[in-house]
């Protein structure tokens, strides 16, 4: 049996990330690390997208970025200017690599398809594998998107859509989102929040189609890419144990409501590093557990999105907002 300092069980975004902020600050130069991930192949399978509320390692794999967003309802559309936080969006593929090129270079660190071959019981483990349970009954975000290429030049690049609320609801929380990377190329996704136990939601490509032929009246176009996704709007159980700690979605980083995980990985990974030498005494790190949503200056809901506001300005945004979505999305 191989032994090693430090073990992460699943090498995608926080298990990828943690290891580049531990190789990058010298924390391995002599510690050892084992990567646990039955991936086969890295490949782009998430487009990544967040305000940037802090930095990150990682604005070199930034495919586009926004200062400005619309958000669409029934009532009309709302255009928001927002020069002081753009919104960034991350193409996974590029992050895969550039944290491979970089840490294949350290020696001391090793990858494994399993943990058969390694010691698991004097290491520190930090775990992004979710655990397994029946979860259906509780609130996700669930979607479906795909980037279109258009022949002639059909989107303004210059804005992106955050939620167009404009659609089929279904009785649960329905909204398209809009993210034009150039002016004949997209990402178009179908998003709910519901439980998972209806499957009549998830007619994906035919509300696709539908809303690009009929609210965007494009005809024609072709698709590059897909990705499908569910992101758990609940705090997954966590059994506290003196040689683990959770990471990324498995670890709550993921805004309840929103989704937003990316940069509270990002925050994680170096709160981590800052504290690896005493790990073991070190507090549990948690995101801002807050409630939800919009309609308030663009810098207040940018924000509370991202959990960087305080107290009084999500109590703004929260008098400010419609009930029946407050109500919806507390529940
Ligand atoms: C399609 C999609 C789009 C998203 N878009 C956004 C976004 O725009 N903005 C945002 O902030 N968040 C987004 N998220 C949420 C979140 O940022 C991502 O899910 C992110 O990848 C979470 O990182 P993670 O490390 O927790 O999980 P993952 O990146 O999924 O990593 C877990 C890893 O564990 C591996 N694994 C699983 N089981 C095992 C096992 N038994 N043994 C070994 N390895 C295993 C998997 O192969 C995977 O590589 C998105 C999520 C999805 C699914």
């Amino acid at each position: 049996m191989k032994e090693f300092d430090y073990i992460i069980l699943g090498g995608g975004c926080a298990g990828l990330s943690l290891a580049y902020e531990l190789d990058i600050k010298k924390k391995l130069n002599d510690k050892t690390l084992a990567i646990v991930e039955t991936r086969d192949e890295y490949k782009r399978d998430k487009t990544w997208s967040f305000w940037k509320v802090t930095d990150h390692n990682f604005d070199d794999c930034v495919i586009k970025s926004w200062n400005n967003f619309s958000i669409n309802s029934k009532l009309g559309s709302h255009e928001i200017i927002n020069k002081e936080y753009p919104y960034q969006t991350i193409d996974s593929g590029l992050f895969y690599k550039k944290v491979l090129n970089e840490i294949k270079q350290n020696k001391n660190i090793q990858f494994f398809k399993n943990t058969d071959q390694i010691n698991l019981d004097n290491s520190f483990i930090f775990n992004s594998i979710p655990s397994k349970g029946d979860y259906q009954a509780n609130l996700w975000q669930h979607f479906k998107g795909i980037e279109i290429e258009t022949q002639k030049d059909i989107f303004d690049d210059e804005i992106f859509n955050l939620m167009d609320f404009d659609c089929d609801q279904r009785d649960n929380v329905h909204f398209f989102y809009t993210l034009p990377f150039s002016k004949n190329k997209a990402l178009i996704e179908t998003t709910w929040l519901s439980k998972m136990d209806d499957k009549t939601l998830t007619d994906y490509d035919v509300q696709l189609e539908k809303y690009i032929k009929e609210t965007l009246k494009i005809k024609n176009y072709k698709i590059n890419y897909q990705e499908e996704g569910a992101i758990p709007l609940f705090y997954p159980l966590i059994n506290s144990e003196k040689n683990r700690i959770n990471i990324g979605s498995a670890g709550g980083m993921t805004r309840l409501s929103t989704g937003y995980t990316f940069l509270n990985i990002q925050n994680h990974s170096k709160y981590i590093t800052n504290n690896i030498e005493k790990i073991q005494k070190t507090k549990a790190y948690h995101i801002g557990k807050k409630y939800e949503m919009f309609k308030a200056s663009s810098k207040t809901v940018i924000k509370f999105l991202s959990n960087k506001s305080n107290i009084f300005e999500d109590l703004g945004i929260i008098l400010k907002m419609p009930k029946w979505m407050f109500i919806k999305n507390i529940f």
